[in-house]
């Protein structure tokens, strides 16, 4: 899978250098944080003996975490069939059995299916004005809510809230503790 380490790492590059101030941006330098964790981890495992199942798990991650943060398509995932095809006969040809390149090529495939929803990185956004602001659901859906009204109704905040409630129980997931 060393295919796909070098769009990995200039990914990583890029983020970095995006970093946020914490103050201002809690929630994506906290995902930031979780994602460059679970890079690292994923690039340090590429040759050990028994990284099968966490690599699993570290790809579903990073392409969750990815999606939240409005990483969707990284250079990496692009013509992701023709890299599959190429990393399935690189994985063969080093000695992998078939079922196990089917089920590691598996986990790619299956995350290329259907565009994660648009609004996650607008929603990480909108949680880190409530949280860095102190701003009220009023406030919040008054500044952030793009419906096109200049009267926002209760059906604006209704959809925020329910956005933010499932942004939060990702961030809980991945250990965040100090949410309002
Ligand atoms: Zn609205």
């Amino acid at each position: 899978m060393r295919l796909y380490a070098p769009g990995l790492l200039s990914r990583r590059d890029e983020v970095v250098q995006s970093r946020p101030s914490p103050e201002e941006h809690p929630v994506r330098y906290f995902l930031i944080e979780a994602w460059l964790r679970r890079v690292d981890q994923f690039v340090a495992g590429l040759w050990g003996e028994e990284w099968f199942i966490p690599r699993q798990q570290l790809a579903e991650e990073l392409f969750e975490l990815e999606s939240w943060l409005g990483l969707s398509e990284p250079a990496y995932a692009q013509n992701l069939n023709d890299r599959l095809n190429a990393a399935g006969q690189f994985l063969v040809d080093h000695g992998a059995s078939f079922p196990e390149t089917q089920r590691l090529l598996g986990v790619f495939a299956k995350k290329n299916k259907g565009a994660p929803p648009q609004y996650r990185a607008s929603t990480v956004s909108a949680l880190d004005q409530r949280l860095s602001k102190n701003w009220s659901w009023a406030e919040l859906t008054r500044n952030v809510c793009t419906c096109g009204e200049i009267q926002h109704n209760e059906h604006c905040e209704d959809k925020l809230r329910k956005r933010i409630g499932e942004l939060k129980r990702f961030l809980k997931k991945y250990g965040w503790t100090l949410l309002k």
